[in-house]
């Protein structure tokens, strides 16, 4: 899964709607529009889903790393 972004057209800056998607479900949705407060710049923004880009959250790569460097510890034990 992955969390569906929009930029702020007033910013530019990069808002995360909240939403986790995939490609397969976005492209069954994209006609839908999305309204949502912006937390940079205060305005109702309203939002195209076929204007959305997905990201893959921060967190997931940054515990994925964690779990990579635990493996590489216990591999070099076991050797
Ligand atoms: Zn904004």
């Amino acid at each position: 899964m992955r969390s569906l972004t929009f930029t702020c057209p007033r910013t530019g800056r990069v808002i995360e709607a909240g939403v986790n998607t995939d490609s397969r479900t976005l492209s069954s949705v994209r006609t839908v529009t999305l309204r949502l407060q912006c937390g940079y710049c205060g305005m109702p923004h309203a939002f195209p889903i076929e204007s959305a880009f997905l990201s893959q959250p921060s967190y997931w790569s940054a515990r994925k790393a964690i779990r990579f460097g635990l493996d590489r510890i216990r591999n070099g034990s076991v050797s």
